[in-house]
């Protein structure tokens, strides 16, 4: 049961780079809530599944001056030119203009992976097995979030199975709007270190509106023009820099500010 609504949001996330100490807290937590599987013995990094990954990336300097920090990347919810949505023959992605959170849906997806080409943010994941649960797994699957199947892609959605709740919520409360404390997405609340700020990137009274302003709050591959809504802050000119070049999930090299 959805709401009625006329107000549109633009969900959007601000991750500090700078309180971000790669625990992994925000890998489990999206894991569980989303149904994603545990890793078979014979996949490896790239067949399988983490919508949500950890990247480390250093300054390439010596003792005492080395540094490095951990990325959070997933999907960044690209706002205009959406490169996956462009891309799929199947009309199997898709934006919702009332709430910017960009959309997958596994029942049209035909598996071609073109939408896995097109992402910058190598956010996309191919479904090479079908969900394989052992048996004390299955008792702690989330009812509200359907699994894949075999031959799909799949993706982070802000885990929009939280905002389908909020709403239900809501409507069964009289309300025409969601309570926005009812809507946070997993590896935003198991943050040990309240790194990820999350809400409504409309509403200029939001932390998350006011940090991703924020003159050290950064978007990733910025010049591709997909306004990632997905921002990143660090007071440190080198973490900064490297916005604009591609991180790939084995990286170690160093990046100068
Ligand atoms: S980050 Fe990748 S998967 Fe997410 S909206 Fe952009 S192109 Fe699509
Ligand atoms: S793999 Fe699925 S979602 Fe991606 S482009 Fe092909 S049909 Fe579309």
């Amino acid at each position: 049961m959805e709401t009625m609504t006329d107000k549109k949001q633009k969900y959007g996330m601000v991750i500090d780079l700078d309180k971000c100490n790669g625990c992994g807290a925000c890998t489990v937590a999206c894991s569980i809530e989303n149904n994603i599987p545990p890793a078979l013995e014979k996949m490896n990094k790239r067949n399988s599944l983490t919508w949500l990954n950890i990247t480390t990336v250093s300054n390439n300097e010596q003792f005492p001056k080395s540094e490095s920090v951990f990325v959070p990347m997933f999907c960044q919810q690209c706002e205009k030119e959406t490169p996956c949505m462009t891309v799929c023959p199947q009309n199997a992605v898709d934006i919702d203009p009332s709430t910017g959170i960009v959309g997958q849906v596994p029942q049209r997806c035909l598996g071609c992976r073109y939408c896995m080409a097109a992402c910058p943010y190598h956010a996309r994941y191919f479904n090479w097995w079908d969900p394989t649960w052992t048996e004390g797994m299955k008792k702690q699957l989330n009812p509200d979030v359907s699994p894949r199947m075999r031959g799909v892609v799949e993706k982070c959605n802000f885990c929009h199975g939280r905002l389908h709740a909020a709403k239900q919520k809501a409507a069964s409360q009289g309300n025409r709007e969601i309570n926005p404390t009812d809507y946070v997405p997993a590896c935003v609340e198991s943050c040990p270190n309240k790194a990820i700020t999350f809400g409504d990137l409309n509403e200029a009274t939001t932390a998350v509106a006011q940090s991703a302003k924020n003159e050290n709050t950064f978007q990733f591959l910025s010049r591709l023009g997909t306004e990632p809504k997905v921002y990143y802050h660090s007071e440190k000119k080198w973490v900064r820099a490297m916005a604009e070049k591609s991180l790939t999930r084995t990286q170690q090299e160093g990046f100068h500010g």
